[in-house]
């Protein structure tokens, strides 16, 4: 599909697919972050950002100074005067900016040294009215003008119409979609523009909200599974764990057994800190399932994740008759066909695996429960596949970053929600500092301490998305820095987004068997994985983080009785960071990311790049979202819309469901 664009060549298209980006859809719907207005700057003012245009009175010289990072200078005469304009990561243009080019840059000046240290570079003279710019994550290889002009040409080979209904789009007098596109990827004035980035965030939260007040609507009148269930049995199950389960993992179990006995169909969300032992509460409701005589599965993101249940359903379990079994992509032909005869003849009890369980050829006699943990990192289609494979299987979704209550009623609508809110006893708060970067030689020394005492490390940088960030560390230069520090006694693994699955996965089990001491990464080790030999994460540019992510992050040490300690290192925002050295109640912690940074960073998924929503942001556009939830929900059930439109989301939608 992508090669019917112009100009774009095996190489590219590659690159592109890395991004997900596969079909002229994906470009059209890959919206800029940004948008830089630029105008030219009156006057030059000192330590301000301007913007200035002019001519080059040299080539450009590039200074290489690390892996992955390069200066680049030149002399720009501007007219009235001379500047040393200095950019970071664009050596790659080196080739085009040679003596007499004209370039516009927008860049910080500094009125002692004549020198603006520029962030953007344009090729051109300003012209006399307001340019606005697009600015879009990314891409390494391909620059973010390139990237403009496939969309742009990837504009006039899309032919979709609006997902909304004509109503509400004559309702609020929106844009043609041809012409929201244009404006959003080639704005031609900041009101028109506002425009189309309003349509574009309400047509996400319409749609979102279409899906949860159908569902509602359709678990509203659709029976469930009734269970006859011996209640005194759970009880002694519970019993006969190693642990006394703490008072609200109690009543989530209550609520699900509840559930699970009454014929209505359970949608229920149990949100809970890490750590606050979320797992056994799902099993229980595992064994419960199978009391009632059904079939259960549990799906996990990661096959280490689905590895890790699999080992403790296994010793849970080892005093009953229950067959468990695990289904992932290292499951053999020769097994996988065993599992999948067995789940249909009803002689497996329980199935726990990863994606792999969506795959069509898997049958179950009768499936009673479905469970997936760590519940945002599924995407609704993939979550009601495996909902289908039964005929009205209750659901169970696990979840590990709370969202404060106003947003959860709205966002989730459809779903009951339990709260697991107190760690069980006994665990220590993970020790937390916040420190600057100057001070990085006392961290260094604190994690040998850790690593002498034969503990593990994990080490955490931002994914960048933004080009042109000189000042952030890469993972992979963070990896070359530790490794020079420790590498001569510690083994050190590499985590990122960019690696594939296979890698990423053996990289973990490696970090889990001891095998790494160091674990250096993005933010792809947020899932729950359990290692509790790790007993520090030290998390560098961490301003950039929200503080559920970060506190989930912490989560992942301090996971026995050892002391555990987190490290923050920032030289801004450290007020805001500090929170985290004395606050421990993830809650508290949500509602102040809430009242600080919106929504994105909450959910913790502006980092992984799975944004529920591309523009709309639920804390700064809940007005717009409760409005959509009114009107999407007034198009369910007003009789007067009762229309194709309406029939054709059904139909889709219940293919998915
Ligand atoms: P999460 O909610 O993040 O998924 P887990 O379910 O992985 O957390 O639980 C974290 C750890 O706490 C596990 O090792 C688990 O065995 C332990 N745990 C769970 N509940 C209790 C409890 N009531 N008392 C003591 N330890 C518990
Ligand atoms: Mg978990």
């Amino acid at each position: 599909m992508l090669e019917k664009i112009k100009g774009l060549g095996p190489k590219t298209l590659k690159i592109l697919n890395n991004y997900n980006l596969n079909s002229i859809s994906d470009l059209v719907n890959y919206y800029p972050y940004k948008y830089n207005i630029i105008v030219r700057s009156k006057e030059l003012i000192d330590g301000e950002i301007i913007t200035i245009d002019g001519i080059l009175e040299n080539n450009a010289n590039v200074f290489y100074f690390k892996k992955y990072k390069d200066r680049m200078t030149f002399r720009l005469n501007i007219g009235s005067k001379i500047l040393n304009v200095a950019i970071f990561n664009r050596g790659y243009l080196k080739s085009k900016l040679l003596t007499g080019t004209s370039v516009y840059i927008i860049g910080k000046y500094d009125r002692k040294k004549e020198t603006v240290t520029a962030t953007d570079i344009y090729f051109g003279k300003l012209p006399s009215y307001p340019i606005i710019e697009p600015v879009y994550h990314a891409i390494h290889g391909i620059s973010n003008k390139q990237l403009k002009t496939f969309i742009s040409e990837a504009l006039t080979l899309y032919h979709e119409s609006s997902l909304l209904p004509k109503e509400i789009i004559d309702k609020y007098h929106f844009f043609e979609y041809r012409k929201v596109l244009q404006e959003i990827h080639n704005p031609h004035n900041e009101k028109d523009l506002q425009e189309a980035i309003n349509y574009i965030k309400y047509e996400e939260l319409f749609l979102f909200t279409l899906k949860i007040n159908y569902l509602k609507q359709v678990k509203d009148k659709m029976p469930g599974l009734k269970r006859e269930v011996d209640y005194p049995k759970v009880e002694t199950f519970i019993n006969k764990l190693p642990f006394t389960l703490t008072p609200d993992q109690y009543n989530c179990v209550k609520d699900i057994y509840d559930d699970l006995i009454n014929p209505s169909r359970m949608n229920r969300l149990v949100q809970g800190d890490v750590g606050s032992g979320k797992t056994i509460v799902s099993f229980i409701a595992l064994y419960i399932n199978y009391l009632g005589g059904y079939q259960g599965t549990l799906m996990a993101p990661t096959e280490i994740l689905a590895q890790q249940h699999y080992q403790n359903m296994l010793s849970l379990f080892k005093d009953t008759d229950i067959k468990v079994s695990i289904l992932t992509r290292k499951t053999t032909a020769k097994e996988k066909k065993q599992i999948v005869a067995d789940l249909e003849k009803g002689n497996i009890d329980i199935v726990i695996g990863t994606h792999a369980l969506l795959s069509s050829d898997i049958k179950f006699s009768n499936l009673g429960l479905v469970i997936t943990d760590e519940q945002h990192r599924f995407g609704v289609n993939q979550r009601s596949i495996l909902k289908n494979k039964g005929l009205m299987p209750d659901i169970l979704y696990m979840s590990a970053t709370p969202i404060p209550r106003t947003y959860a009623l709205t966002l989730y609508g459809d779903m009951d929600v339990s709260n697991i809110k107190t760690m069980p006893s006994g665990r220590k708060p993970v020790i937390t500092y916040v420190k600057q970067n100057k001070d990085i030689k006392d961290v260094l020394e604190a994690m040998l301490l850790e690593l002498k005492k034969g503990h593990q490390i994990y080490v955490v940088v931002p994914m960048i998305l933004e080009q042109a960030d000189s000042d952030y560390t890469s993972v992979n230069e963070m990896y070359e820095n530790m490794h020079k520090a420790f590498g001569k006694y510690y083994q050190l693994g590499l985590l990122h987004g960019k690696m594939k699955n296979q890698e990423k996965e053996d990289v973990m089990q490696k970090f889990k068997n001891n095998e790494i001491q160091i674990l250096v990464s993005t933010t792809v080790i947020e899932v729950g994985v359990d290692v509790s030999n790790a007993t520090m994460i030290v998390i560098f540019n961490s301003e950039r983080f929200g503080l559920s992510t970060l506190h989930q992050l912490r989560g992942r040490v301090g996971r026995n009785d050892l002391d555990s300690y987190c490290y923050l290192i920032s030289d801004m925002e450290t007020k805001r960071l500090r929170i985290l050295e004395n606050t421990y109640d993830g809650y508290k912690i949500s509602e102040e990311d809430f009242k600080l940074r919106g929504s994105g960073d909450l959910f913790g998924l502006r980092q992984s790049g799975d944004m529920i929503f591309k523009m709309a942001d639920i804390k700064m556009d809940f007005h717009l979202l409760k409005q959509a939830k009114e009107d999407s929900f007034s198009y369910l059930h007003n009789p007067n819309y009762q229309n194709d439109y309406l029939q054709n989301f059904i139909k889709q939608y219940q293919q998915l469901d």
